[in-house]
């Protein structure tokens, strides 16, 4: 392998100036994403490395450039859109190329009449929503990190926001990609509403982690700007009661735009539901109604409606402060809690056994010595998460965690579920991946060779 010098002239040749660095801070700072190594994932330190080279592509022919390049040099490439994802999938792992696609950052075409839009894969959620916004549309996809991530980065790791029980998750909004695969070649994939000609290619990129290709733009589905929303708040006795409402809810077909439950661990038994619902207003009005009557059913208390209101105008808050302090180069190793080792657990499991998996996750967790500071449900009845700590960040801290985490996970799977259900598998997760697919990672591994035969996409993520 040539030097980084070397490496960064070679692809200087290729590119214009000022789309190659190879300095620090930027080295450093591209070599992570948002994976802290405060959490309890004992093999960071050893698998973080610093890649050879920051390359900031402007276009697709530039990323085919770089592709080729990389793979007649057999070097590891790692696609990096916001830098949020939660995972370590964009984390390097091996020496190599880092393509920061946040200047391939145009918003290509927006069809109001077909309600689609065509993004770059480096645009920023909130961009692409303002633009369609104009155009009396919305996009469907709302995570907390709406003003940093990008298309290309939720695309893959199959995204999830707050309005998913309305409008999916992202992998439900793309209809078209254009991708640069391992080899350089350029798939591209025709933007059609619905289509039966065979298995639909576009999944392999959604929740692809840059594995299996790069994503350089899509075709997104858009929505009607809701006419009306109604926002509410309730508090309930305990965690089931909320979850019976929630579930109720679902079983007569009510579709709500955020449905966000938690309790506060084992610090306190009653549990807190914002509720939302959009879209025209008859529609709005009667989804209200009937919800409101569910949720007194389940002795749900309703608080004052501007304590829902304060939750939706500060959802993105968190993602706003993570990258004010990432810009202002803060550390954000332990960006929970210093004194604490912590992480967080988002399964999906059938509807009807979430209550037994709570049940059981809060005695084992107990027995290892951990506290648990919130259980929550997200957009629907099966998605699980709570948040999880213990006092001390020794090793042997992290390690008792780490062995309660992966507990809890093989209990959803054990349970009928899955392990993740929103932020991916990147190097946290990798070493479950077997256990979760089964048979199905060796297809997967099957796919990667055929595209990949180097080995140079995403080393060390998806446990491909
Ligand atoms: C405070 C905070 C709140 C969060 N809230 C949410 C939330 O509400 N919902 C949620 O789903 N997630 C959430 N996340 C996680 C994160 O925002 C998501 O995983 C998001 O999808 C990552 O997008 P990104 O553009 O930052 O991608 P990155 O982190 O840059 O990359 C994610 C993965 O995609 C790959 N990738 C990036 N761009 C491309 C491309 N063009 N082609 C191929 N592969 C590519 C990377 O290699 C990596 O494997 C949160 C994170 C933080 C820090």
């Amino acid at each position: 392998m040539r030097s980084e010098d070397q490496l960064a002239k070679a692809l200087g040749k290729l590119l214009r100036p000022g789309q190659v660095h190879h300095e620090e801070p930027t080295l450093s700072r591209y070599g992570r994403d948002a994976l802290a190594p405060g959490r309890s994932f004992l093999a960071y330190q050893e698998l973080a490395t610093r890649p050879l080279v920051v390359v900031r592509p402007r276009s697709t022919e530039d990323v085919v450039q770089v592709v080729t390049l990389a793979n007649r040099e057999r070097i590891p490439i790692v696609p990096y859109g916001g830098g949020t994802g939660l995972m370590g999938g964009a984390l390097t792992v091996q020496p190599g190329i880092v393509l920061d696609l946040s200047e391939m950052n145009r918003i290509l075409e927006i069809q109001p009449g077909d309600r689609t839009a065509t993004a770059q894969a480096g645009v920023v959620l909130k961009d692409l929503d303002l633009a369609l916004q104009e155009h009396g549309l919305i996009l469907g996809h709302d995570p907390w990190t709406v003003p940093i991530a990008t298309v290309g980065g939720t695309i893959s790791t199959n995204s999830l926001g707050y309005r998913g029980a309305r409008y999916g998750s992202m992998g439900d909004q793309v209809l078209g990609l254009e991708v640069v695969l391992p080899m350089g070649d350029v798939l591209r994939l025709r933007p059609v509403p619905r289509s039966s000609t065979g298995p639909l290619l576009r999944h392999l990129f959604i929740g692809g982690e840059g594995v299996f290709g790069i994503i350089t733009a899509a075709t997104l589905r858009a929505f009607p700007k809701p006419e009306a929303r109604a926002l509410h708040a309730f508090t309930f006795p305990d965690f089931a009661a909320g979850f019976h409402a929630i579930d109720a809810m679902f079983h007569i077909g009510l579709t709500p735009a955020l449905v966000d439950y938690g309790d506060e661990g084992d610090d306190d038994p009653t549990a807190t539901l914002y509720l939302g619902f959009e879209g025209f207003r008859e529609e709005v009005a009667a989804q209200e109604g009937r919800a409101l009557l569910v949720c007194r059913d389940h002795r749900g208390q309703e608080l004052p409606e501007a304590v829902a209101q304060e939750f939706w105008t500060t959802r993105h808050a968190i993602a706003e402060r993570f990258a004010a302090r990432r810009s202002a180069g803060e550390d954000l190793s332990h960006w929970v809690g210093a004194e604490e080792t912590w992480d967080y657990v988002h399964v999906a499991l059938p509807a009807s056994r979430v209550l037994a998996y709570r049940d059981r996750c809060r005695d084992l967790l107990h027995r290892h010595g951990v506290r648990v500071r919130e259980y929550g449900l997200w957009n629907q009845p099966e998605l699980f998460s709570m948040s999880l700590s213990r006092r001390g960040t020794a090793q042997e801290d992290r390690a008792a965690l780490a062995a309660a985490v992966d507990a809890v996970l093989m209990l959803a799977q054990d349970m009928a579920g899955s392990m993740e259900y929103v932020h991916g598998v990147g190097v946290r997760l990798a070493h479950l991946m077997e256990r979760e697919h089964g048979q199905g990672i060796d297809v997967l591994r099957a796919i990667k060779r055929a595209l990949d035969p180097n080995h140079i996409l995403n080393p060390g993520k998806l446990g491909l």
